[in-house]
């Protein structure tokens, strides 16, 4: 599988072979289990605004379709790699998993800089790109949904390419899409609050009190935004922040209304006077109770997970941390860690419902999809808190154990074909 080799695909595998050490699985059984069933790489040519052509490339692999379709992001970004979108897709396998969802994973991405094109070329990208894939996914093969760099408008011209092609609506062709469209409510700030639910479940479980909790977050997205300002009102504090371009820190909290419309009208949390700018790395090593990696994979790694200064390590990016790193957390017993396939899992829980609203074209309220997101990520929760302290694994391996077990066990009483 080397066209898939990438640092953060070496790390998928890497955590794949530990758990299957600590499962002792035959080495026999693991490669159907380890590696996608299948990629697409596409060349994407578009015209530009400034009247000139360019070929983007993108890519799209399905890790495995034992369980039904496969479900993951579709990610704007300039490193976007064949390799990365392999390492994701696995990791959205053990996630859809982990929560009982009737998926496998898959991911996508574009490798652009939707910050650096006009809005015509995004749409103009994301329609080519949709037109390339359309022998690749289905509501019934690959449902594909927001991830780093695209939004509800993307779902939404991926939609309607889609549509236009079969020459009726299907909603039901992506997750993530605008209401009018057929989206779930909540699944907007679903990753966000499932995150910020979990922090609070971990709280409880360490006896951290979060009305007087500190909060740091890397990454002021989707994830990392909504999972600020649902802890915020939990009670904690919010002292530390940063996006692509840096960090912003206050010891007495950040006003996040204040960050919020700064951030939309400047697209960056430079220049933000209200607090103290800070690199980026601050931000990671900023003493606090809750610490969320909030963006991009590999950010917890060997060199400074021995510093992080936080009680509950909440992984609302996918990655986030190394297994080196993991080595060195697994030692700090002062470090609780609510490893990404469990914390960030509320956001594709609610993809996973607003698939079956449309499916069924029948919708549901705030408070039916929220009791529903809570009831699957707490009893998740304590499936993964109770294997990690019965059989003393890290709360990572518990978890990725789960995950793998329930895909290895559907392939083999599916057996194999022909
Ligand atoms: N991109 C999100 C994730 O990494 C959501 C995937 C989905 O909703 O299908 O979990």
């Amino acid at each position: 599988m080397e066209a898939y080799d990438s640092p953060a695909f070496r790390m998928a595998c890497q955590q794949f072979d530990a758990v299957a050490d600590h499962l002792q699985m035959p080495q026999a059984e693991r490669p159907r289990l380890k590696y996608p069933k299948r990629s697409l790489i596409v060349s994407l040519p578009i015209n530009c605004e400034d009247g000139t052509q360019k070929v983007y490339t993108g890519f799209r692999v399905q890790h495995h379709l034992t369980l039904g379709p496969t479900k993951g992001g579709l990610r704007f970004h300039p490193d976007v790699t064949l390799g990365e979108v392999a390492a994701l897709a696995m990791w959205m396998s053990w996630k859809c998993a982990l929560t009982g969802l009737p998926y496998g994973g898959a991911k996508g991405g574009i490798a652009c800089d939707p910050h650096r094109m006009a809005p015509r070329e995004v749409e103009r990208l994301t329609r080519r790109y949709t037109q390339e894939m359309i022998p690749f996914i289905g509501p019934q093969v690959d449902v594909m949904a927001p991830d780093m760099g695209t939004n509800e408008q993307v779902m939404a011209w991926i939609m309607d390419s889609y549509s236009m092609h079969m020459g009726y609506s299907v909603p039901s062709i992506v997750t993530g899409k605008p209401l009018s469209l057929g989206g779930s409510v909540g699944r907007r700030e679903a990753t966000g609050r499932g995150v910020a639910h979990l922090v609070a479940r971990a709280a409880d479980t360490i006896g951290l009190d979060l009305k007087t909790a500190t909060v740091a977050v890397q990454g002021f997205g989707n994830v990392g935004s909504v999972a600020a300002l649902t802890l915020e009102s939990y009670g904690a504090t919010v002292v530390a922040v940063s996006d692509v371009s840096g960090g912003v820190f206050n010891a007495r909290g950040l006003d996040l209304e204040k960050l919020a419309k700064h951030l939309a009208k400047e697209r960056t949390l430079h220049g933000f006077t209200e607090a103290e700018a800070i690199t980026n790395d601050q931000v990671l090593l900023t003493p606090c109770d809750v610490l969320v990696p909030a963006a991009m994979e590999r950010q917890i790694t060997g060199d400074n997970a021995g510093r992080i200064q936080c009680r509950i390590l909440a992984e609302g990016a996918n990655g986030p941390t190394t297994p080196e790193a993991d080595a060195i957390l697994s030692r700090r017993e002062d470090v609780f860690v609510l490893p990404d396939i469990l914390c960030n899992a509320g956001g594709v829980v609610v993809s996973y419902f607003e698939w079956v609203q449309d499916l069924q074209s029948f919708f549901w309220s705030e408070t039916e999809v929220m009791e529903k997101l809570y009831r699957i990520l707490d009893e998740s929760y304590d499936r993964v808190l109770h294997s990690s302290r019965s059989r003393n694994i890290s709360m990572r391996t518990a978890a990725l154990c789960a995950g793998i077990q329930r895909v290895r066990e559907a392939k083999a009483i599916r057996g194999l074909f022909p």
